[in-house]
Parts: C-alpha cells; structure tokens; sequence
C-alpha cells in the first residue's frame, strides 16, 4: 500500500491456524465470498454477530486500498432440516407451515435480512447470488466430479466418495477431523444404503414426487446438495482459486471441508487461500439460537420485549457491543456489557461532537501520529477492533483535555485527530450517529408514522398479511416499532 502508516495486514488462516500476513493474488484486487443466510426465517442477533464481522473486514480491506469484489449468497433451496441428506428442505417446510409459495418464503425472508442489515448499518455485498439462480453451473460441477470420479449416481441422487478422496487428498484439514474418527462417529442415517460409505455427501438429491423445489438434469428431477451452491458460486464470480472465504465457526465442518473437497475434485485446485471464522454469540454462556429461546430478533432487542432483556437497546449500541469483542473470540450477552457499551459509545460520539468545535492551540500536548498508527497496527492485527476502540478512547481523552484548557493541539495535529476519528469510527468501526430530531420534525414524523400505521390496518382489513408485515418490518427498519395494543396500534422509537 502507498501509505506506509496502513502497513501490512495480518489475520488468522484457520486452514493453517496461524496469523499470516494478507497477499492477495491479484493486487489491487481481492475476491472474498461469505456464506450468506438460509433465508426461511427471521435473522436473529447470533446472525448479526457473524456478518458484522465480515463487514468490517470488508470495510478495512476497503479502507486500505484494495478493490474488493464481496460475494455473499443467499441460500434459497437444498439447506435441509437438521443440515444433513435427508428429510425436508427448510424453505419448503417453512412454505407448508405459512401455506406459500417456496419463493414467496424466500422473497419475505430476503426482504427481512436486507432490513435487518440496513438496520446495523451492515454494507451490501458486491454481488448477492441465490442457489436456485445457478442451477446450470451447480449441474455442470457435479458433473466435473462425477468425471473425476469422486462422484456416483445412486438411485438418482450423486453423492462425493469421500474416502477416494481422502486416498489423495488431504479431507478434515480445515476442520481439524481425522477421517477414522469421522467413521467411528457417524451415525446410520435415513438413505445411507445409497452411500457407499456414511461419510459420503449428497451433491445432487433426487426428488420425490411430493417435493416442491425441484429441477431437470442428467440424473432426473432432483435439487442440489448445500455444500455444492457455495463451491459453484464462488469460483463463478471469483475465479477457482480466490483470496478470503469467511463463514460462522459453525460451517467449518462439514460445509467449509465439502467445499474444499468439492472444488479440488471437479476441477483440481484449492479454491480458497485464506480461511476466517466468526465466533459465536451466547446468552448465559450458551449459543444464541431461535430453538434455545435465547434468539432475540432486531426488534425485541430494539423494544427491549424479551424476557432476558431489562430495555431496549439502540441498532449502534448492539453494533458497538459486539466490535469490543475480537472476532474470533465468543461474546457473551448480558444487560450489563450492553448498558456498559450504550455509555461507552454516548462518550465516544459526544467526543465527536467536541472534536467538532475544537480550536487549534500552540502547543501539541499529545503524539496523535503514533496514536493513529496504533489504531491501524491494531486493525493491522488480525482486525482487533477492541484494542482499536481502547485507542480511541485515549483519543477521547485527549478531546477532553483540550476541550477543558489542560491541553491544547496545533492546527495540524487536530486536524489529524478528526480525520483519524471520522476514519475509525464511521467508515472502518461502521458506526452512525444516531438521529436527533427537532420538535417540527417529531410532528411530522408522527404524522408519517401515523399514515403508515392506518395504511397497515387497511392491509389486515383486506387480510393481506405480506402487505401488513411489510409494512412493520420496513418501519423497524428504520428504527420505529408498532405496538398492538387493544386501544389501537402506537409506535416508538427504538
Ligand atoms: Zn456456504
């Protein structure tokens, strides 16, 4: 990079569990691709954690200079119940229990996750493939293995021979499984007759008649495995061997090692130099997850209408939260961290609003050059936003010294300041100062409000719920929350 300040980026590669230093293939150019969401439910906050980190590391990328092609998916048919080859397709069995369409489940859901993204100031990826959008490119991959042979057709689905594979290749590297294990743990499985062994995977599962997503191809109607629509639409948009592949700690296996099996089979190369993954949100200490009863959505998180929350909190106060923790790290959920980061995050934005008003003094009380070099050694350091933030609260600090006459800052040195603030804190931490409003603009606010809110009812009157949900989930969006109440419908802010 030109400016020697940024330095070389480090993170850690869980393929070769070390911290390496960031070389992409094609400088100034970086492809990443991030497994998206299954979209046949709404986003819980255990989803936010996962994807805020990957918009940080793309956001840093950015900043740094690099051109980066952000690729994250939306899985939209073939993720089955309980992530195994047999049973029901999660978006179909969510279309069954709402008594739509498969797509329809699919639009809602999508519509929802973009709201929810928006919401935590999220940034849209560069290219959001679905999997039923790359049907041609999935058969022609399964045809590619079938061809290597590490592919058979059973009884019209194709499954990876995953002990050929391992004969020469190295299956379990990223996971960390060792291939005896894996047998002596696998448990018989509806279907497994068609498998030649438990630890082989669909890639290509034949319909049966009842099933609703289903598709031509050489082994008759059938759908695509999970795993495949990762590896198809990656190499697609990135090239067969690409930069960063990021996902939650919990697709490393088996989703993450079939991946890697699946591209080296079909078309002989690694498809993937850097490996990262987020960690876990827990509550209690125990996963965050919607069969758990601990899975707050955005918006009782936002009201503060759940039991294990004592208020609401703001959209930039859960982001600020889950930035004090190093990715890789769990974060735990607690009243207490998150009311500690409401505060914490008041005192940085009001620091802001100070920096503003700042007047340039003779002397330079403080190094700010070697404290925005911390800033991007620290983010340098396999993206450790929390030691980031503690340096901007030295920054704080130093705002506030100056702000009371204990200190004062050269005209350029403040200038740094600011630009090193408004960097860190808006286009690399993300983070948004949250709207403060006038008296006229409350006034006509909750006229608008009040539109949406009659339009809402006009919606369930004539029993067209997608219209009425809509219209809630566009409104939480952008921070307002309807409450039913047997007076009528009110709203606040969250
Ligand atoms: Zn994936």
């Amino acid at each position: 990079m030109s400016d020697p300040r940024k330095g070389p980026f480090h993170l850690t590669n869980t393929l070769t569990r070390k911290k390496e230093e960031f070389v992409p293939l094609r400088p100034p150019h970086v492809g990443l691709y991030v497994c998206g969401p299954t979209v046949y439910s709404d986003v819980h906050l255990g989803n936010v954690r996962s994807f805020l980190t990957f918009d940080v590391l793309y956001r840093w990328l950015t900043h740094l200079g690099y051109k980066v092609r952000y690729v994250r998916n939306i899985t939209d048919v073939g993720h089955l119940v309980g992530d195994i080859d047999e049973g029901e397709d999660k978006i179909a069995k969510r279309a069954r229990l709402e008594q739509l369409e498969p797509m329809e489940i699919v639009q809602k859901y999508t519509n929802g996750f973009h709201d929810v993204m928006r919401l935590f100031n999220i940034l849209p990826p560069s290219i959001e493939p679905t999997a039923t959008g790359h049907l041609i490119e999935q058969i022609g991959m399964v045809e590619r293995i079938v061809k290597s042979g590490y592919g058979y057709e059973a009884n019209g689905s194709v499954y990876f021979d995953v002990p050929k594979y391992a004969e020469k290749y190295a299956y379990g590297e990223l996971s960390g499984r060792k291939i005896d294990e894996l047998i002596t743990n696998t448990r018989d499985t509806e279907g497994q007759d068609e498998k030649r062994s438990p630890l082989d995977f669909a890639i290509w599962k034949k319909a049966e008649p009842q099933h609703l997503m289903k598709w031509p191809s050489p082994w008759g109607e059938g759908f695509p495995g999970w795993h495949l629509e990762c590896s198809a639409m990656s190499t697609k948009y990135l090239g067969g061997t690409f930069d960063i592949h990021g996902g939650g700690m919990d697709l490393k296996f088996p989703h993450h090692e079939c991946e890697i099996a699946q591209s080296v089979a079909a078309d002989g190369v690694a498809p993937v130099r850097y490996w990262m993954h987020g960690n876990m949100l827990t509550v209690n200490g125990r996963k965050m997850a919607k069969s758990e009863g601990n899975g707050f959505t955005p918006e009782e998180l936002l009201t503060g209408n759940h039991k294990l929350l004592d208020k609401g909190y703001s959209a930039m106060t859960v982001r600020f939260f889950m930035l004090q923790c190093h990715y890789a790290s769990t974060l735990d959920f607690s009243n207490a961290a998150m009311q500690a980061a409401e505060k914490g995050l008041e005192r940085l934005m009001a620091a802001l609003a100070t920096l503003g008003k700042l007047k340039p003094g003779a002397g330079n009380g403080a190094d700010i050059d070697a404290l925005a070099k911390r800033c991007y050694a620290a983010m340098n350091d396999d993206l450790n936003t929390p030691v980031m933030i503690a340096e901007l609260f030295e920054g704080v600090r130093i705002i506030n010294s100056v702000n009371d006459g204990k200190m004062s800052l050269s005209g350029p040195g403040l200038e740094q300041l600011r630009e090193i603030f408004q960097s860190m804190v808006f286009t690399v931490l993300g983070l948004k100062a949250e709207q403060q409003t006038t008296t006229a603009d409350d006034a006509a606010m909750s006229g608008l409000v009040q539109e949406f809110i009659r339009m809402r009812a006009e919606a369930k009157a004539r029993k067209d719920f997608a219209a009425s949900d809509g219209i809630r989930d566009r409104l939480v969006a952008l921070g307002i929350i309807l409450k039913d109440t047997k007076e009528g419908t009110t709203w606040e802010r969250a």
